[in-house]
């Protein structure tokens, strides 16, 4: 088993068995101790501490003058009570002033890597379930309002004819890294500005195997069949909700046949090409907190 990737890491205790506990909940919400990690505007609250940059939660006293949404219990790390709580139609500096002195405002894309992996796990889960709240004020069956229940980890409708329930969504991605051995194909999104080659990736349709969505993906995009293809990891990618499901691919055939549509480039890759990268050159690899550049940096390396 390898280590956990950024976002997935264990640490984060969940409480799910105490979300339908509304006195729970409560007494949660006026507890001194809970730290309200405060979103404003998909921005977490981070604190540059001498270990490093950590996510700076306020207390329910400091936040009581802003304009909140409704609070999503977050969980338990190290004994402190963790609640997600947005702030967007606040003013910025009214923000600023209820966080801890010293607290900024920073994208989840610009400290996920750089925080704990327990705090890494509940900035993802903030993202994740404050841009699901942001999408769901009305009920897509009948259009009346939502009403939040289990600590907000639940919305349900307000119309009693109605009555639908809805629970966060995940979109799952597959992700593969193909390889014929002594060489690993990687890929340039045409729609993406850079020089980032990397994996192949693909949203998976209804009814549809992940297995069968890594090899549709890569046939699909490189024209290239598979042999095999084994299970490496996942990673929570909360941009905007997708859980990626990272595989490895050996492949059967090589001729690269593109989607020019989708990629723009793909070749065939040697060890020593990928170890000669240099920041500057021509051909740059995935940011370093993905799965994907943990399966070609490990491929690299000679894991098997
Ligand atoms: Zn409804």
């Amino acid at each position: 088993m390898t280590a956990a990737n950024v976002y997935g890491q264990d640490g984060l205790d969940r409480l799910v068995e105490r979300r339908r506990d509304a006195t729970w909940f409560a007494q949660v919400l006026t507890d001194d101790a809970t730290r309200f990690i405060v979103g404003w505007r998909e921005r977490l609250p981070v604190l540059d501490t001498a270990e490093g940059v950590r996510l700076a939660g306020a207390d329910h006293r400091a936040i009581a003058g802003l304009t909140l949404g409704v609070p999503i219990l977050l969980g338990e790390v190290e004994g402190a009570t963790y609640v997600a709580i947005d702030a967007s139609r606040s003013d910025e500096a009214d923000v600023l002033a209820a966080l801890p002195a010293g607290a900024r405002l920073a994208e989840i894309r610009e400290i996920g890597a750089l925080l704990p992996g327990a705090e890494a796990g509940m900035a993802a889960s903030h993202r994740g379930v404050l841009l699901w709240h942001a999408a769901s004020r009305n009920c897509g069956r009948c259009g009346a309002s939502m009403i939040a229940a289990d600590a907000g980890h639940t919305l349900r409708c307000t119309n009693a004819d109605c009555a639908a329930t809805l629970h966060p969504r995940i979109d799952p991605c597959v992700i593969t890294l193909v390889t014929d051995g002594e060489r690993v194909l990687l890929g340039r999104n045409g729609r993406r500005p850079g020089s980032i080659f990397t994996c192949f990736a693909g949203f998976v349709e209804p009814g549809e195997s992940l297995e069968g969505a890594a090899a549709r993906e890569v046939h699909e995009e490189v024209g290239v069949h598979l042999a095999s293809l084994r299970y490496h990891s996942s990673q929570p990618w909360p941009f905007p909700a997708q859980i990626m499901v990272g595989f490895l691919a050996t492949a059967a055939t090589t001729e690269i046949h593109l989607d020019t549509e989708e990629i723009a480039e793909a070749r065939w890759f040697t060890r020593e090409e990928l170890r000669g990268i240099t920041p500057d050159g021509p051909v740059q690899l995935p940011r370093g907190d993905s799965v994907a550049r943990r399966m070609i940096s490990g491929w690299i390396e000679g894991e098997s």
